[in-house]
């Protein structure tokens, strides 16, 4: 099987609750989704897709993705997608860096390995350990009477699992904490998420405050993984690492300082192959991992349901489907939601179906 054409397309992703706020006063409403598309010489088409959360979240940008698939595009051609380490290596020796957008054509590829094999990727990812999922929602910084409004809604739909922004004034994000708290029950997991938004002095009075508060989780309170893990050895809340996780070595940190669980965004890592990497080592170190990713549609959607759903009970901390929080959809919506829980597509590939009429003209096409 070779790579006849590469087609990229891009869309807009609409917040489906008004604005999504994080630290240091980063929101959004709307985002650039960029999507790729393998043909082959066999009839198959691969489909891939990569949403970075905004250019001040990641050192990863929607034009950045599209200018960096303008320069791989054309070393992809020939090549056999179902080969997927001779393709990263095409890709490394064409433009280093930049696995944020090379991550929509490892999906790709994985999409078409798993059709042209007649599999799910996540039977190809290690196995089909389970239909549906626990689903995440995450919950925007604002006022804590309206973060714990959000959250008796989500409780009401079914969601069980809640990740709420802080990183603001560390007295005002304890009050928010609290007031979520107060709208839950005992069986209901709390991740108390800064997004690198506490300076390290902001995070000790910050844990000080949270401490006494059963089942809240801390998520990557300060921007480096050395703040991190002195934020770490200072408190007895669990903690989740996510934007510093960004290879092996820092994993094998955050795991020898103990830390409990990591978020795998499937783009900030460089795609499923690489993503697959970090969870099976995650595994073998007893960490676990919540995986998503930055941004994404159905298709980035799809990948995530096919990791998670290879991925061991024990391991697996909780998951979000991106789709749920955007209004458009590009392959029907799936895979679907349902009261909290995702249902893991059952065919070939990512076993999505992209609708290409929702994309309209490609943004470039090669050759
Ligand atoms: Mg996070």
């Amino acid at each position: 099987m070779r790579i006849t054409a590469v087609r990229v397309y891009g869309y807009t992703l609409t917040y489906v609750h008004g604005r999504f706020v994080m630290s240091g006063e980063r929101a959004v409403t709307a985002l650039p989704s960029t999507v790729v598309c393998l043909e082959t010489d066999q009839g198959l088409a691969g489909w891939g897709e990569t949403c970075p959360l905004g250019p001040a979240y990641l050192p990863a940008f929607a034009e950045g993705a599209r200018a960096a698939l303008r320069e791989l595009a054309p070393a992809l051609l020939g090549l056999d997608p179902r080969q997927l380490n001779l393709v990263h290596a095409a890709m490394e020796a064409t433009l280093r860096g930049h696995g944020y957008a090379k991550s929509a054509v490892d999906m790709a590829c994985w999409d078409l390995l798993g059709r042209a094999t007649g599999q799910p990727v996540a039977t190809l990812l290690g196995g089909r350990l389970r239909d549906t999922l626990a689903l995440y929602v995450a919950v925007p910084l604002g006022p804590p009477e309206a973060m714990a409004a959000h959250v008796r809604a989500c409780r009401a739909e079914g969601y069980r699992r809640f990740q709420l922004k802080v990183g603001g004034d560390p007295r005002e994000d304890a009050a928010r904490v609290r007031a979520v708290v107060a709208a839950t029950e005992d069986e209901d997991l709390i991740i108390a998420d800064a997004n690198a938004g506490w300076t390290f002095a902001d995070a000790a009075v910050a844990v000080r405050q949270l401490e006494p508060l059963d089942r809240v989780f801390l998520e990557q309170p300060c921007p480096t993984l050395e703040q991190c893990l002195a934020v770490r050895r200072r408190t007895t809340l669990p903690m989740v690492l996510d934007e510093c996780i960004t290879d092996v070595r820092a994993l094998l940190r955050a795991a020898g300082q103990g830390v409990e669980a990591v978020n795998l965004k499937i783009n900030r890592v460089g795609g499923l192959t690489r993503a697959r990497q970090l969870r099976d080592l995650a595994e073998s170190l007893g960490v676990r991992v919540t995986v998503e990713d930055s941004w994404g549609g159905d298709v980035a959607t799809a990948a995530i349901a096919q990791l998670a759903a290879s991925t061991a009970p024990q391991t697996l901390f909780t998951v979000s489907f991106m789709n749920a929080w955007s209004r458009e959809h590009i392959a029907g919506g799936e895979p679907r939601s349902d009261r909290g829980r995702g249902l893991v597509p059952q065919g070939p590939g990512l076993g999505v179906t992209v609708d290409e009429s929702r994309l309209g003209t490609p943004l470039f096409t090669v050759p």
